[in-house]
């Protein structure tokens, strides 16, 4: 460890609340899929800050756009109209089969949005007194009570309770077992196509579809978490655009605003008379400043068709990774993603992997000590990419 990093990390520990286990790296410049720490070591970017930085770090167009907004409007609050936020709502229902969108700064606050959605239109316009919503085990959708509540994971709301009720997790890939679950209060099933951070999960198609006809069948609402799946990284704009479902919501974040904090609900028209004027809001949601910067990210991946990209740069990493994965037989038990969202299963010997890998200059991300997750920029190079195989390969043999 250097005296720079030592320094930082001893700065950091005096200063803020202990509330993350940090990697061993202090970040100071980016650019596209290329990272430098405080020693001035190059790293090549596979994570791009959890999905967020899909268009690369300090994207130049990106950048000219932000110059410019900052000199012209960067927030008023949602008591006025702008411009920037319409430019952005137009840009972003045209991606999907949604009428209407809201604004929000993060993924927790747009399924916080999603869930008070559908809990106020099943109540007003549906007039039944339902509210709870069932999620899949392994599921993730964030940190706040009522997300964690709807995450279900013990060990992130150890000390928190009492969390908000109207949950209920169902095993993932049992259609009976869901069915099981909805009783006369169940207003919705919230899901992910492919689930982040339970270790790079995609939910089976077969399935998905099962859960969407399911949700026709009783008449409740079926909504989609894109947060860390959608903005073209699966090879669709969004994830459930693979497999033809049409939720009825979606709440979206990451990789809006190419690293600037902001998120969105769409809904369609019907779902959206849920709410009214004062149903709900957020001062910072929609600002001129990260709507203008998202309106730019969702016209770059539309004209350079990144969804695309990304569902080939994924197909051939993925092939170079079964091979490798044949080459040197028990060392990589599973190979799993869609598109640019790939978990490589190593098993026990996982971090010792990961922490060499970021000795040689590559930086992904190590999910429950077992699975190496990569969430590259879109707009990564091939090279980059096929010189994270040849790497992880040469550490592999001599484990
Ligand atoms: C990251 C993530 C969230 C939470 O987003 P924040 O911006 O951290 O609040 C919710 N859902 C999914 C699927 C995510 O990956």
């Amino acid at each position: 460890m250097s005296q720079i990093f030592s320094s930082i990390k001893e700065r950091e520990e005096k200063l803020l609340i202990r509330s993350y286990s940090r990697y061993p790296l202090a970040i100071v410049k980016g650019k596209m899929s290329h990272l430098w720490d405080a020693d001035g070591k190059e790293y090549v970017d596979l994570l791009a800050g959890i999905a967020v930085t899909a268009l690369g770090h300090c994207n130049d167009e990106i950048c000219a756009v932000l110059e410019n907004q900052a000199h012209k409007l960067w927030h008023v609050s949602n008591l006025f109209y702008q411009e920037e936020q319409l430019e952005l709502a137009e840009e972003m229902l045209s991606t999907s089969h949604h009428d209407k969108i809201f604004f929000c700064n993060s993924g927790a606050e747009a399924n916080e949005a999603a869930i008070k959605l559908a809990r106020r239109y099943t109540k007003k316009v549906k007039k039944r007194d339902a509210y709870e919503i069932l999620t899949i085990e392994g599921c993730f959708h964030g940190r706040t009570l009522g997300t964690l509540a709807a995450t279900g994971r013990q060990a992130l709301s150890d000390g928190f309770e009492p969390l908000p009720t109207g949950f209920r997790q169902v095993p993932a890939n049992d259609i009976a077992a869901m069915e099981a679950a909805i009783t006369e209060k169940t207003c919705a099933v919230l899901l992910e196509v492919v689930q982040g951070e339970g270790g790079v999960v995609p939910l089976p198609e077969h399935y998905l579809k099962q859960v969407e006809a399911l949700c026709r069948k009783k008449d409740i609402l079926f909504i989609c978490d894109e947060v860390q799946a959608g903005f073209c990284r699966t090879g669709c704009f969004w994830a459930f655009q693979n497999y033809g479902l049409t939720p009825d919501i979606m709440s979206t974040a990451k990789a809006l605003a190419n690293g600037l904090p902001m998120g969105a609900m769409m809904a369609t028209d019907q779902v959206a008379k849920g709410f009214e004027a004062g149903s709900h809001a957020t001062t910072f949601g929609g600002g001129a400043l990260a709507a203008a910067v998202g309106t730019k990210v969702v016209r770059i991946m539309k004209r350079d068709d990144l969804s695309k990209r990304a569902a080939r740069l994924g197909k051939s990493l993925c092939s170079r990774l079964a091979a490798l994965q044949e080459r040197l037989p028990g060392k990589i038990k599973e190979i799993r993603g869609l598109g640019l969202m790939i978990g490589i299963e190593i098993g026990e010997k996982c971090p010792e992997v990961w922490l060499e890998l970021v000795h040689r200059g590559f930086i992904c991300s190590l999910s429950h000590n077992v699975t190496l997750r990569l969430l590259p920029a879109l707009t990564i190079e091939e090279e980059d990419l096929m010189n994270f195989a040849d790497t992880l390969e040469d550490i592999l043999k001599t484990l």
